[in-house]
This record gives C-alpha cells, structure tokens and sequence, in this order.
C-alpha cells in the first residue's frame, strides 16, 4: 500500500477523486508496495487500480489514459532501506551528536541507487528485491563493491555474511543490468595488490559493468579513527598508477577510460587531475569523479548566457577540499563574466577540518564567514549544503542565513545555474 500525499489540479488523480491520504492498494490485482512497483505497474495506457480513501471505501477504477500521461499523485516517502553493514569508514559513525534524526539512518537501498544514483552494496537483498531488479529491469545501478575478495569485502563492510559480489552482479548482468562501482579505498586494507586485482575483475568482468572510481576513504574527526586511516599522498599515487594501467587496457581494448580516480585521490597524492576527454559521459560526477572538468565544461558550454557581471565582486564559498582545485574554475569565469571572483574556503566546524567537502559545510560556518563582507555583491553557496527543506546540516535555514549576511546569496551547482541573472545595481 502507498499512501497518496498530494494531488496535482486538474489531473486525472483529480479527476477520479483521489485525494491526500487515499491509500493506493493494488494495480491488476498485484500490491503495490512503494514507487517503484507504482512507476512500472502503471505505466500501461489501461490498468485496474485499487484504492481505499480516507474515509475507508475501497474503489476498483479502469483507467485509460494517453501513454506517458502522468496521473498527478504525489506519494508518501519509500520506507528506506537499512544498512546491513558496519564499515569502519561509514560516514554515521563520524557525525557529531545532536543532529536531525533522518541524517543518523544507515541507508543502503537498491531503489535509491537506481533512482538517484547511490551508491549500494546489494548486502541486504532479500529475494524478493532480486526479482524485481530483474523484472523491472533497473539499470544502471551503482554499486559500492571495495574489494571483489569476499573476505576483504566482508571485513571492510564488517558484514561476515555478505554474499560473494560477482556472482550477484552475474546473476543481473544475464538479464541485462549494468553497473556503475566504486571502490573507496582503506589504506592497508584494499590498496595495493587487492586493488589491482579488484579493478582486473571488474573490468574482465565484462561490459555489464560500465565504470569504476577509486575514492579515498575520508574521515571526520569522530571517525572510528583507531579502526581506520585515511590514505597518505604515496598512497594515493599508487592507486592512481593502478586506475591509469586499467584504464589504459581499456582505453586499447574498449574504446573507453573504465577506470577514474576521484578529485580528492589527486588532490591528496598530489598529482595534476586528469584532461576533461578522459571521463566519457561524467557519470560519477555526483561521486566527486571529474568535477572540477566538469565544472570548466559547464562554464565553457554556457558562457555566452552570462551578461552584466563586469566590474562586479562575487564571492565563492566552498570546502577546503574544492579550494585548492577552484582556481582552475574560476580563472575562465572570470574571463568571460568580467567579475573578480573571491574563493572564500571555510573550514568545517561541525564535523572538524579533515572534513573538506562543500556539501556538508553547516550554516553557522558560512555564516562567519560571510558576516562582515560588504564588499561582496553576491556569494555563491554549494547547491548541495542545503536540503530539500532548505536546511544546512546543523539545521540553520538558507533564510536565516540570508538575512544574518550584507550580500544576497544564490545557490549554485555549476555557476551557470546562478550566474544566469546579474545582481540588483
Ligand atoms: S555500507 Fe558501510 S558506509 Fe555505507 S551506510 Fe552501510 S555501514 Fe555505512
């Protein structure tokens, strides 16, 4: 059962009187258990839909409508999916007490990583979850797979009963799913040899699986930090030396890069980050893999939307991660909006310096950073610090912020997406 939220006006959810707080049973006489089976059972031009409305009446409708007409409900959140794992590096344990509740759930969803593009470990499949991936055919899924030995697998998830990963990822790839992966690298544990041997698997593994990265592991000052390091800058070269050797094979073999190294694995070991050519679709930018190139080719693409920033000063804010590597954004900015762009790098106050990422950085941080700057005519905040309630990790709102600091502030995830406007003269 799903339960219906919202209805959008004049839509056919309207139309048949479904309304918030009906409960959406079944389609063709199969339950409907979250989103998912919502999405593929209805996707037909004709289906049989069984509701039962706030007040308890249960109706059977025959729906007909235009393939590709959306029916205008919106749903109740999936219950997600608990972690069966208990990585030393997982980013719960390294949060600081007294933060919102959702923000502590272990999640590990197969229906996020397809839909969002999370990344998953397939530990907690039930047969049931196995059956659907496979009839509902979702692909590419993003799987966390760390090591393709299932001892060092089950030893960096601390999971001893984790199922083998290739012949799980076997059993969908015969029905054409596909794969993106990662590996986030523990010094002493997955680097090395285990590295080398879990990039060869995968990638003779075949072309069900269509990429993998090679993420440091990164830590917080509240991390299991007894348990688990993060990689040093020698470590960090050599499995950049291990992801350039696979992705030379497979640049030969498939016509294609396979194999990245994150920004932060460069950034750590040092080493310049790889030419824009080399990350094929970018598909692991939301996993910090090429995006800095990333960055550079949406300012080179929509430069020419860019007008009335000459002679303006515009702050940006970001982690300390992104400030040694924004320069390399900013200096084209720069040159095609005629503004003078100042990197404002702030420390992470909630989680501790090793904390780098923009995207965690807490209102309150921002906040003093900002404060006495009334030389700036805007600031540009990550996109991805605030959530979809507009609430920075320690829960300080962009509003309040907005009105604690002398310059307007926009959100951005790529610049254009913020520069599209000059500020008020
Ligand atoms: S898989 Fe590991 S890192 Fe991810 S949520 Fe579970 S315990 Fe944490």
């Amino acid at each position: 059962m799903i339960r219906v939220t919202a209805v959008q006006p004049e839509s056919i959810a309207e139309e048949l009187g479904l309304m918030a707080g009906t409960d959406l049973l079944s389609v063709n006489g199969r339950e409907l258990e979250d989103f998912l089976d919502w999405e593929f059972l209805t996707a037909e031009e004709e289906f049989l839909l069984h509701v039962r409305q706030p007040d308890g009446e249960e109706i059977e409708f025959e729906i007909e409508r235009p393939l590709g007409e959306p029916l205008g409900v919106s749903l109740e959140p999936a219950r997600i999916r608990r972690c069966a794992n208990r990585c030393d590096f997982c980013f719960v344990d390294g949060l600081p007490d007294g933060l919102r509740d959702v923000l502590y759930i272990r999640d590990d969803d197969y229906r996020l990583s397809f839909r969002y593009g999370n990344f998953a470990t397939l530990t907690n499949l039930k047969p049931r979850d196995v059956q659907r991936i496979i009839e509902y055919r979702l692909s590419p899924l993003y799987v966390s797979v760390h090591a393709t030995d299932p001892t060092i697998r089950r030893y960096l998830l601390r999971n001893p009963t984790a199922p083998e990963i290739l012949p799980q990822l076997r059993e969908f790839a015969e029905h054409g799913i596909q794969f993106h992966t990662q590996i986030v690298m523990s010094p002493g544990v997955n680097d090395g040899p285990v590295l080398e041997q879990t990039l060869r698997e995968l990638y003779e593994f075949g072309p069900a699986i269509l990429d993998c990265s090679v993420v440091p592991v990164g830590l917080t000052e509240y991390s299991k930090h007894h348990l688990v390091r993060e990689p040093g800058a020698e470590e960090c070269r050599a499995a950049i030396r291990l992801v350039e050797a696979r992705a030379a094979v497979a640049r030969r073999e498939r016509g294609t890069h396979w194999a990245f190294g994150a920004d932060e694995l460069y950034v750590r070991a040092g080493v310049e980050l790889p030419p824009a050519e080399i990350y094929d679709g970018f598909d692991q930018v939301e996993n910090g893999v090429g995006s800095v190139r990333w960055l550079q080719r949406q300012i080179a693409h929509g430069a020419d939307q860019l007008h009335g920033w000459a002679g303006r000063t515009i702050g940006v804010v970001t982690g300390t991660a992104m400030g040694q590597l924004m320069p390399m954004v900013l200096e084209p900015l720069a040159r095609v909006t005629g503004a003078s762009f100042e990197l404002i790098p702030v420390v992470n106050t909630l989680f501790g310096a090793s904390v780098t990422t923009a995207g965690l950085l807490p209102g309150v941080a921002l906040q003093r950073a900002l404060a006495g700057r009334r030389d700036l005519d805007l600031a540009l905040l990550p996109g991805e610090a605030v959530n979809d309630d507009g609430l920075f990790m320690d829960d300080m709102s962009l509003d309040l912020l907005a009105a604690a600091v002398p310059m307007e502030l926009r959100l951005s995830k790529d610049f254009i997406d913020a520069l599209h406007a000059p500020v008020a003269a």
